[in-house]
């Protein structure tokens, strides 16, 4: 018997695992360990073996237990324990379960999967160190004090968000200030299937969206099952990978490890209801470290923030296009899709100061449907709606994408053209007219149109050169319809 075999405290021990093959390998690995190792298959079993002679150490193992279904059991279970020796075996892909059982008392942690010779080597090197708290109380401390001071400007980051991207970046740079994390990451859902890398900061040289090969559609990244960012956004379940080997990604290990990353945390960022979450935050640690209770409630804290953040980028997105949406209705003609009299006159206004700034020729062309009344007597109502549509939409095919068609009456319209002189201005007229009378209209044939034409004088306003314009289609209704008149001067 060595030295070392002889320093340990020999103890008895429990060992708790549902399936039958894992509990006969705990027991061939690690029986030599124990003075004695029995087994039960669930809480319930450990609980009256438990109640007739506690063991001196419980080996919880998680592994294959439905955390949905045994976590109540589970949780009694470690409370029963009073802060007896307890040691929980935890899947990497499951962290969230670490943080509920240490509701429950005090415990101490492996991350898996171990292979039985690691377990061995864990389970022989706690037993000799004894299950002391996992932190000195002091260094405890000085994590959490950080932790806080991360929360902290985390929330300064969400009351200046205006926008993801900004929020996410200054998320991750706040996330920074835990000491150890070398790297933060933010991916964020789009739709329902697009995960993507939407923000990062850390250490130069260490691009994530190089090691997982690209920062969208990351849920179909065949890294999502080993790299604990993915893996928390794509099953909503905190992951923690202790040792980077353990997640069965060899190449990933190796660039993580190249960067001098040897922990990585995913924390799931929650969705507004049950379904999937709305992203990850990914935490890359310079060391492995165990975690206190408060430290896992103070991630689930930090995920909260995230997810306020990310729904109120979400929110201004949908106020602003709530707002464009408002101003179409404001601003546009309902029937015709054109601008309407109000925001035509505004319109006017703007493009007048820039015609004098840049001194450039302005045309504005009014047109009137010829004895529109006569259609709305004759075919009714529904077809002079239809007139006006496609004298609006033949109009609008014609015109250059720097002039505006405003409805500015009934059946009255106008197109303000900029960089247009008046003999520009008159052939646009007569190409409209020419076309709105070859246009077909459904249920009445065609109508005409009967258009006036002027350029704005120097100094000229807004009403007058409308004035001018209205005089001219005047005219060409008095000139028996259906032809263009240019206003004089
Ligand atoms: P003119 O050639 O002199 O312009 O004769 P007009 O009949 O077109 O002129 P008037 O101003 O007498 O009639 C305009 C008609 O346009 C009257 C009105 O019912 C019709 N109108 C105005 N707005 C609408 C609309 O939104 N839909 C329909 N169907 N008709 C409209
Ligand atoms: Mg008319
Ligand atoms: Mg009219």
């Amino acid at each position: 018997m060595s030295q070392q075999e002889n320093a340990r405290v020999r103890t008895t021990g429990l060992y708790v695992n549902p399936v039958g093959q894992r509990r006969a390998d705990f027991q061939k690995a690690c029986a030599g360990l124990f003075d004695g190792l029995r087994v039960a298959d669930g809480a319930e079993q450990a609980a009256s073996m438990q109640a007739q002679e506690p063991a001196g150490v419980l080996v919880l193992d998680l592994e294959r237990f439905d955390p949905e279904i045994d976590l109540p059991a589970l949780g009694a279970l470690v409370a029963a324990r009073g802060g007896r020796p307890l040691l929980v075996l935890c899947p990497f892909a499951n962290a969230r379960w670490l943080a509920a059982l240490m509701q429950h008392g005090p415990l101490e942690y492996l991350i898996g999967p171990l292979d039985p010779a690691a377990t061995h080597a864990q389970v022989e090197a706690r037993l000799r160190q004894g299950f002391a708290a996992p932190h000195a109380p002091a260094s405890a401390q000085a994590d959490l004090a950080a932790l806080l001071a991360v929360q902290g400007q985390a929330q300064a980051a969400l009351a200046e968000a205006d926008d993801s991207g900004r929020f996410g970046e200054r998320l991750c740079a706040a996330l920074l200030g835990w000491p150890g994390v070398v790297h933060a990451a933010l991916f964020q859902l789009h739709g329902e299937h697009d995960l993507r890398l939407e923000a990062q900061q850390g250490q130069s040289g260490l691009d994530l969206s190089s090691i997982l090969q690209r920062r969208d559609r990351l849920l179909q990244s065949p890294l999502r099952h080993a790299f604990p960012g993915l893996l928390a956004a794509s099953s909503g379940e905190m992951a923690l990978l202790d040792a980077l080997d353990k997640a069965g990604e060899p190449a990933l290990a190796v660039a993580l490890d190249a960067h001098g990353v040897r922990m990585a945390l995913g924390l799931p960022i929650p969705g507004a209801g049950p379904g999937a979450p709305r992203g990850a935050l990914s935490l890359l640690f310079d060391h492995a470290r165990p975690f206190s209770r408060a430290a896992l409630g103070a991630c689930d804290n930090l995920a909260q923030l995230a997810a306020f953040g990310l729904r109120m980028g979400e929110l201004l997105s949908e106020s602003e296009a709530l707002l464009g949406r408002v101003t179409h209705l404001a601003t546009m003609d309902a029937l015709t899709g054109v601008a309407n009299r109000r925001h035509g006159e505004s319109l006017l206004e703007q493009e007048i100061k820039r015609a004098r700034r840049y001194r450039l020729p302005l045309a504005l062309i009014a047109f009137d449907i010829d004895r529109f009344r006569n259609v709305n007597d004759i075919y009714g109502h529904p077809v002079g709606d239809m007139a006006l549509r496609v004298v609006a939409d033949t109009a609008r095919t014609l015109l250059r994408a720097s002039d505006v068609l405003v409805r500015s009456g009934g059946e009255e319209f106008q197109v303000i053209a900029p960089h247009t002189s008046a003999i520009d201005g008159l052939k646009m007229a007569e190409k409209l007219r020419a076309a709105i009378a070859a246009a077909q209209i459904p249920g009445c044939d065609h109508v005409t149109v009967s258009l006036g034409v002027a350029q704005l004088g120097e100094n000229e306003s807004a009403d007058s050169l409308a004035v001018r314009t209205n005089a001219a289609l005047a005219r060409a209704k008095r000139a028996g319809r259906n032809c263009v008149e240019l206003a004089m001067q």
